[in-house]
């Protein structure tokens, strides 16, 4: 049997195991915990350096590039006898590795297929990008040496290798301009598609058949996504079928609060966020697609949701300046994307924001009271600790509305603010009994500790950050600035005694304060 085949076999084979494994896992959750903490405490959670670094992968991924490169090794050289054979299976691997990222167009969409978050399929995503423009340069190499002349398939080819080695590099241009990254992305993958199709069109063989089943995959998912897209997005309006609409506009500080109708037919979780466009020319905003998390919701007869939009340098910074602009304007929603968090099986619930992070720890503070009030949770304490330097008047009437609700039990749920920079003669003032203002950045290991020593803590944790979601016997939630992601992230794995989980949300706020130790209330 041809190579080609063995090796798209086993790679087909590879991604099955990889989903099932996923699954079990999951299951695993449920049916056999202490493996599961296990793993998520030596092997899924910690990082291989301690401190802040550009690049700190951890254990897993770790162990997944070696097996990912050794396994590419061995597949390169086993039984290979002669430069052309060595060049041919280099082209089979670059093509192999690009068949999930051309079938699966759109990287979020993949990642929620999966179950899995969109931070991990990132790392997916890149590490077969890398993959494959790698296998790609081999090729080349190879082929390039005894080519006596310059055919258009050699040409094609070293075109699609330039657009794979660009595509390489362009992630370090993400945080820097977004959308110009965006288009240059897409444009290199359509010169990319079109110059491996001319450079595979003379051979018969089953490269040119698998660029033809990505194709048709591509197009499938895409039908799927638009469809589903369709669906959610032309929702019963007064007896009539019409697009989503912006009924609420509010300008607040440097942040847009958006009033949305909710359909019936959308279920967003906490943890879950969706894709906004603005269908309006000015400002080029319908050519803008941003995520946001939906940080509020009425489920009242005319259901609303809310996203807080805080101003960026782009297109959020544009909309600020126009907020007129976006009253009663139709919008194109595509989600919900993105792991949710169920956090009511958690006798505890911890969470920790800073900033912006409050956006998405508001949803999961919500639904988990919104739970405990219908008793369908087995928590029995929350504690939300938030470092700021602002208090947006909506944020606090929100937290307002659930603080005051006299369905919760007394006990459940505690506030502490963090504002560092206001000075005042006492460190911590109560406000009432449910809040705490802190004149000091956060002590996470003893607010951990405090609730640990509490008689009823199973804790979960959950974060913003890439690497640092916990949860724990408590339950743990974290959305903050990096420097509080580790020290979270640290004092969990640090502490053995209890069961402990740590979740890990998508949404991952921009570094603005640096602290050190501070203490707790
Ligand atoms: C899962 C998720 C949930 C989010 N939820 C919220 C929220 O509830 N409220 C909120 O204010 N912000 C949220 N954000 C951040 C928000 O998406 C960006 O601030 C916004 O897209 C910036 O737009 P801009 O054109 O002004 O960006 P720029 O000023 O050009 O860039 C600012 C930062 O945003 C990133 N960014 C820009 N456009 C996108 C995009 N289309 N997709 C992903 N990242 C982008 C850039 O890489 C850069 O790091 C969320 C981000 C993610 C990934």
């Amino acid at each position: 049997m041809d190579p080609a085949i063995y090796f798209s076999i086993a790679f087909l084979t590879s991604l099955c195991i990889i989903w099932l494994c996923l699954q079990l896992f999951g299951l695993a959750t449920h049916v056999w915990g202490p493996i599961e903490r296990w793993l998520r405490r030596h092997i899924i959670l910690p990082q291989v350096l301690d401190g802040q670094y550009l690049f700190n992968p951890t254990r897993i991924e770790v162990i997944c590039y070696v097996l990912h490169w050794t396994c590419m090794v061995v597949f390169n050289t086993y039984k290979v006898s002669n430069e052309r054979e060595a060049a041919s299976r280099a082209a089979y691997a670059t093509i192999a590795h690009l068949l999930p990222l051309v079938c699966s167009g759109q990287l979020s969409f993949v990642s929620y297929s999966f179950g899995i978050s969109g931070s991990v399929g990132l790392s997916f995503h890149e590490a077969f990008g890398w993959m494959a423009a790698v296998q790609g340069a081999v090729h080349s190499i190879i082929e390039l040496q005894d080519k006596g002349h310059w055919t258009v398939q050699t040409k094609a080819g070293l075109v699609a290798l330039c657009s794979l080695l660009a595509l390489s590099c362009l992630p370090f241009a993400r945080s820097l301009a977004y959308e110009i990254f965006l288009v240059t992305h897409q444009l290199l993958v359509i010169t990319f598609a079109l110059a491996l199709w001319l450079h595979v069109q003379p051979l018969n063989n089953i490269v040119r058949r698998l660029c033809f089943i990505a194709l048709l995959l591509f197009i499938a998912t895409s039908c799927y996504r638009y469809a589903r897209q369709i669906y959610g997005n032309f929702v019963p309006i007064r007896k009539r079928m019409r697009l989503i609409e912006i009924e609420e506009v509010r300008k607040q500080d440097d942040s847009l609060i958006l009033g949305l109708h909710l359909p019936r037919s959308w279920r967003i979780r906490p943890g879950q966020h969706l894709y906004l466009t603005v269908l309006v020319f000015r400002s080029g905003s319908i050519l803008q697609r941003h995520p946001f998390t939906v940080t509020w919701w009425n489920a009242s007869q005319e259901p609303r949701m809310y996203l807080m939009i805080r101003a960026q340098r782009g297109w959020t910074k544009s909309i600020l300046d126009r907020p007129d602009l976006l009253k009663s304007r139709k919008v194109w929603l595509d989600g919900p994307y993105g792991m949710p968090v169920c956090l009511e099986n958690y006798g505890t619930v911890i969470l920790f924001a800073s900033g912006d992070g409050i956006f998405a720890q508001l949803p999961c503070l919500k639904a988990v009271t919104e739970a405990c009030k219908i008793s369908r949770a087995r928590t029995r304490r929350i504690k939300l600790i938030w470092l700021t330097n602002e208090f947006n008047e909506q944020l606090r009437e929100w937290i307002q509305t659930i603080l005051d609700d006299e369905d919760l039990h007394p006990d459940l749920l505690d506030l502490c603010i963090h504002e560092p920079n206001t000075q005042m003669s006492s460190k911590v003032e109560s406000r009432g009994r449910r809040v705490k203002i802190v004149h000091d950045v956060p002590n996470v290991r003893r607010y951990l500790q405090s609730e640990l020593n509490h008689p009823e803590t199973e804790i979960a944790v959950t974060g913003e950050s890439r690497h640092n979601h916990y949860s724990a016997i408590a339950d743990e939630i974290v959305s903050a600035y990096p420097v509080l992601r580790q020290s979270v992230r640290n004092e969990v794995l640090k502490i053995n005694k209890f069961q402990m989980r740590l979740f890990e949300l998508d949404y991952q706020p921009n570094d603005k304060d640096q602290y050190d130790s501070g203490i707790s209330a």
